[in-house]
């Protein structure tokens, strides 16, 4: 039997969040599109090696302190 606790609106949060968190992001630093989740709240840039803690599902850091 199916849950029925789980129902559209459910699923589209998760899409969203989902979406949001599998995207890339451009890095602060080397300004190229290279900045992934690595875990929850951490996001690193693939060509610079940048680290950022930030949301835990998106990225607000538009530039470094
Ligand atoms: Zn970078």
């Amino acid at each position: 039997m199916r849950a029925p606790r789980y129902g559209v609106g459910v699923r589209n949060r998760l899409d969203a969040i989902y979406l949001l968190r599998s995207k890339k992001y451009s890095c602060p630093r080397c300004k190229k599109q290279s900045i992934k989740r690595v875990s929850s709240g951490i996001w690193k840039c693939k060509r610079c090696g940048l680290e950022i803690a930030d949301n835990a599902y998106s990225l607000t850091v538009k530039s470094l302190r």
